[in-house]
């Protein structure tokens, strides 16, 4: 078995190769407008991703910064997310449009502290919209980002929600490259979607597998 940075050597080189050739295309990885970033990230909590991305077009369309977002009418944003559940979301999205246009002059601010100022911004969102809009190395971590990380890396947590440890965190954004950090984060998502999957992962096509702690 190689050591800890040769494997992440090898998981780094063999997942951003798998991105290359299987990446997923979604209107909100081709904007760096930390607003619509963070109003796909409160869309895609709990969401299937292919389900968000008609509300969110028909959001962004409607109110494409957070001065006319915070003046929407609440029903018509619980309309536009009913189909996708969990219609609380459209408080909560209004809520941080005003606080975003209230505190700070209507743009998204960048850093961690002013972040989760903002109403309904976790560590999750706080991490995606610093990596995905400011380029930050940041790893906003998820269930489905853990169970790769623990499956091959045989990370783990002692914690019932493990997404709330913070040692763990840690320990999976210490694997990541300081370069092309969001194609990274991406390759994840995608990676955890698509092949190591919650239930019946892939792992006989999977191209980690001969370093793969879950499998050696
Ligand atoms: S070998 Fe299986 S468990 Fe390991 S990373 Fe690949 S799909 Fe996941």
């Amino acid at each position: 078995m190689s050591n800890e940075i040769e494997k992440a050597e090898i998981f780094w080189n063999e997942l951003l190769k798998w991105y290359r050739e299987n990446s997923r295309e979604f209107p909100w990885r081709s904007t760096e407008d930390p607003f619509h970033i963070l109003v796909a990230e409160f869309l895609l909590q709990q969401t299937h991703v292919r389900k968000v991305e008609e509300a969110y077009i028909e959001i962004i369309r409607r109110y494409p910064d957070p001065a006319g977002l915070a003046e929407a009418e609440i029903e018509e944003i619980e309309d536009i997310i009913k189909p996708l559940g969990l219609i609380y979301r459209a408080e909560r999205i209004i809520n941080a449009a005003k606080t975003i246009a209230e505190k700070y002059e209507g743009k998204v601010p960048g850093s961690a502290e002013e972040l989760k100022e903002i109403y309904g911004v976790g560590q999750y969102i706080s991490g995606a919209v610093r990596c995905y809009a400011f380029g930050e190395k940041a790893v906003p971590v998820d269930t489905n980002v853990i169970r790769l990380f623990r499956r091959f890396f045989g990370f783990s947590s002692d914690k019932i929600r493990p997404r709330t440890d913070g040692e763990l965190r840690r320990k999976i954004k210490s694997t990541f490259p300081d370069v092309n950090i969001k194609d990274c984060n991406f390759a994840v998502l995608d990676f955890a979607a698509a092949v190591c999957t919650a239930s019946n992962p892939k792992c006989g096509d999977c191209p980690l597998s001969t370093e793969c702690a879950e499998n050696n």
